[in-house]
């Protein structure tokens, strides 16, 4: 008999970035383990596909363009997202951009304003409004839920051309630690994923690479890059009763890469 807290029945998980890599490793899992699941995205063609992959589950799956960057569409969409599914217990705010290779050529004395605010406005103001909406609505409902964010690794190590990243990634460690602070009387816990280098189409160009791979592979010491499936049982875990007492932590997820 499966163990019956991983039983997702009568949960409803959102997960920003759910179209693609690890958030739809995030989506897949949960519906997988009976949880209804809304993904957000910006492109809507991702958003199709990864609905296709989700409704071979038996559970309520949607999908919906939402910018996370644009408060108001935030908004928005979490009121359309508990309208779909009711409520929402779990909200893994995953959704995420990467450092322009081409515009950072020069190095960091050369980095625009404008590629600084690019990456920080999706990956910590698109966490904010996602996160805010997320414990208003559980505050509300008396919803004993879990906040989840996606940092990485440039959040605990040197990310060269990475000083727009690794501190948006940084304050989410914070930010996830304030907030099981401040709810943990609700019963609401939030933890931090940091996930190492895990094959999604963002990491794409790195691992076509050779010197980068060649570089990095070695050095991870299972001997593999991370998939989207390594992500499934964190997922199913932290959308679980299971992980009722577990809260304000970061769950290291990259095969000892850090550790090495
Ligand atoms: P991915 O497959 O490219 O996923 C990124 C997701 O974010 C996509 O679903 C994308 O959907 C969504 N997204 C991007 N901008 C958005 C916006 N403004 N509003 C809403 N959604 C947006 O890459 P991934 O590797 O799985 O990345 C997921 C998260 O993991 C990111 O936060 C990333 O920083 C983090 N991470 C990845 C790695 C790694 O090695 N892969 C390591 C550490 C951390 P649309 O294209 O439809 O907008």
């Amino acid at each position: 008999m499966a163990y019956e807290p991983f039983n997702l029945a009568g949960k409803a998980a959102l997960i920003t970035g759910g179209n693609s890599g690890i958030g739809l490793g995030f989506a897949e899992a949960i519906a997988q383990a009976g949880g209804d699941v809304c993904i957000w995205g910006t492109n809507e063609a991702k958003n199709a596909a990864a609905l296709e992959v989700l409704r071979q589950y038996d559970v309520k799956s949607v999908a919906m363009r939402c910018d996370v960057s644009n408060e108001e569409e935030v908004a928005e969409r979490f009121a359309e997202t508990v309208a779909e599914l009711g409520k929402v217990t779990a909200c893994f705010a995953n959704a995420g951009v990467s450092s322009d290779r081409r515009a950072l050529k020069g190095g960091f004395s050369t980095m625009t304003t404008a590629e600084w605010r690019r990456v920080l406005d999706v990956n910590l103001d698109g966490v904010f409004f996602t996160l805010r909406a997320a414990a208003g609505h559980m505050v509300e409902q008396g919803i004993a839920g879990s906040l989840a964010a996606t940092s990485s690794l440039a959040a605990i190590m040197g990310q060269a051309r990475g000083e727009h990243y690794g501190p948006g990634k940084g304050a989410l460690l914070a930010m996830l630690r304030a907030l099981a602070a401040e709810y943990r009387r609700n019963g609401i816990r939030a933890n931090s994923v940091l996930p190492g280098w895990i094959e999604t189409p963002m990491t794409e160009p790195a691992f076509n690479w050779d010197r980068f791979r060649d570089a990095v592979l070695p050095r991870v010491p299972v001997g593999r890059w991370g998939e989207k499936e390594d992500f499934g049982g964190i997922a199913v875990y932290l959308v679980s009763d299971a992980s009722r007492y577990h809260s304000g932590d970061t769950f290291v997820i990259d095969g000892a890469y850090s550790l090495f």
